[in-house]
């Protein structure tokens, strides 16, 4: 019997990161929709994610037209890349996690569009239409130890955002120590990579390639920057933060 079973990426990244968690605690990691497995746990295919809310969801801060073009047209390209990339590397069914792990060993074709594929699930998993919320709970406290405060923290993960020279990504990561950092990568690499200089499990993401923001901001990256906090989405971090600590690493 072929059952399907949709794991959400980073549930799937837990997982895999994890061996010690039981069966019965993995599962409730599970939410739709990156990787499909077979009854026994394999992979045997990737899905696209969907995109969690409407084109127009995340305005005025990102407009819908942006949205549209950069899932459908860029996630969506890195996506079709991917598969075309994994199939020629012999690397159908292996996890994006253990891609990475190795990413120095693939040809750029795998490390940019796995990436791509990968970091804007995550992108777009935690935004949501405009809250202006702050983190709560733990995690709040995790930021409050490590950063100071909420707003130290806010400051040094926009300056990473602004100061990214040519295409990249910010990141709020949990290192292999359980501690919180913020760091940046060029092009579509990722903390998971064993190229990264700093490495981690993200919780957070933000894409600043122009085609993330170009059509309304232009230049103004800083622009872009600061609307973004109104549209994080911290129970989604929040719960990838207990998950992270849960599961360790
Ligand atoms: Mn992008």
């Amino acid at each position: 019997m072929k059952s399907t079973l949709k794991y959400s990426f980073f549930g799937m990244a837990l997982l895999l990161l994890s061996s010690s968690a039981s069966i019965a605690q993995k599962t409730q990691t599970l939410q739709p929709s990156f990787y499909t497995l077979d009854a026994t746990g394999k992979i045997t295919g990737y899905n696209f994610p969907a995109l969690p809310y409407a084109y127009n969801a995340l305005q005025p801060a990102i407009d819908s037209l942006t949205v549209s073009i950069h899932y459908d047209k860029h996630h969506r390209g890195y996506y079709t890349k991917f598969l075309a990339a994994a199939k020629e590397n012999n690397l159908e069914g292996t996890s994006l996690e253990d891609i990475f792990k190795q990413i120095s060993k693939y040809p750029d074709a795998v490390r940019n569009n796995a990436g791509g594929l990968y970091n804007h699930t995550l992108y777009w998993e935690n935004m949501a239409p405009a809250r202006g919320s702050k983190p709560t709970g733990e995690l709040a406290a995790a930021i409050d130890l490590e950063f100071g405060s909420f707003d130290k923290f806010r400051e040094q993960f926009s300056n990473a955002a602004k100061s990214k020279f040519g295409s990249g990504w910010a990141w709020l990561i949990i290192d292999n120590q359980g501690k919180l950092a913020v760091t940046s990568t060029s092009n579509q690499d990722n903390p998971l990579m064993d190229v990264a200089e700093k490495k981690g499990l993200p919780l957070l993401a933000l894409d600043v390639w122009e085609h993330a923001y170009y059509l309304k901001y232009q230049n103004k990256r800083p622009d872009y920057v600061e609307a973004f906090w109104s549209l994080v989405n911290w129970d989604e971090v929040s719960k990838r933060y207990m998950l992270s600590k849960r599961f360790g690493k």
